[in-house]
């Protein structure tokens, strides 16, 4: 029955001459050799968006992964959001920590970046810009919390399973419906506050679903802005959780979702610096 009505209507779409447009959002031919990057099975959500990766042994500790989506605003891949709010119109409130409040200790840890990218963005740029929003966490930290980044043309690997003592950023498919981009983290998250602590991070943002922006988003509604959405995957990589969803929180950087074109989470806001801030202290 379906299958006639769609005959149907497509007889009657030809017969008055109106065009069948195709999905706005068209696949870039050289993005296909990248692996996707997906949810493990054994994953568990434990929060919308939001995947414990489970235990493993690594250098013969117990560590435990989270993979953490960001998706688009008003998408079924569902909010990720930090629990309902209790800011009460107060937005220093609006910070909630990613892995009970296990954050980065000792040396400050190297980074690699392969920036290679299916949507034109400017190679050499990315670093910069990624280097640009760490430090904008640190500085409201007030703590050196990530080494340093450099460029790589190696293919990186996104580590779901166990980690791989390097922490990687690239662009590839996030295979999970509306996701704009994931980071994972590796850690100790439970045992007493001293024990717990971020042993490695990785980050994918999305150049097969998502055009992107390196300066100022087009008008046309389809692009994300790199800066918008970096600032807030680098929140989690410093071990920042979502701010609650209530609408004291919606311009905090660490609000779940982000929008086309949305830039005003490109800079941090009272509750994602009271957050690192106390995070750090
Ligand atoms: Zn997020």
């Amino acid at each position: 029955m379906k299958a006639l009505v769609a005959i149907f209507v497509s007889l009657i779409l030809l017969s008055s001459g109106v065009m069948v447009i195709s999905p706005a959002i068209a696949i870039p031919d050289n993005a296909s050799d990248k692996a996707k990057v997906k949810v493990p099975e054994n994953a568990v959500e434990i929060a919308p968006g939001i995947f414990s990766l489970g235990s493993v042994i690594h250098h013969g500790e117990v560590v435990e992964g989270l993979m953490v989506f960001h998706h688009r605003a008003g998408h079924s891949g569902g909010p990720g959001g930090g629990g309902g709010g209790d800011t009460t119109g107060d937005d220093s409130k609006c910070f909630t920590f990613l892995a009970k409040g296990a954050k980065w200790k000792g040396e400050a840890e190297p980074w690699i970046v392969n920036p290679s990218n299916s949507r034109g963005l400017t190679e050499s740029d990315i670093l910069t810009h990624l280097s640009a929003n760490i430090e904008q966490w640190e500085d409201a930290s007030g703590t050196d919390i990530l080494g340093a980044g450099a460029e790589t043309t190696d293919d990186l690997v996104a580590d779901t399973t166990s980690p791989d003592d390097k922490n990687e950023v690239y662009f590839a498919d996030v295979d999970s419906p509306g996701a704009i981009a994931v980071t994972i983290v590796w850690g100790h998250f439970s045992g007493p506050p001293f024990a717990r602590d971020l042993i490695e991070w990785d980050q994918v943002y999305d150049d097969v679903d998502y055009d992107w922006s390196l300066d100022a988003p087009n008008d046309e509604g389809i692009q994300m802005d790199f800066d918008n959405i970096a600032a807030h995957e680098l929140g989690h990589t410093v071990g920042m959780g979502h701010s609650p969803t209530d609408d004291t929180c919606l311009e905090q950087t660490m609000y779940p979702t982000a929008a086309f074109e949305e830039i005003i989470k490109r800079s941090l806001e009272l509750g994602d610096r009271t957050g690192v801030s106390k995070l750090y202290s």
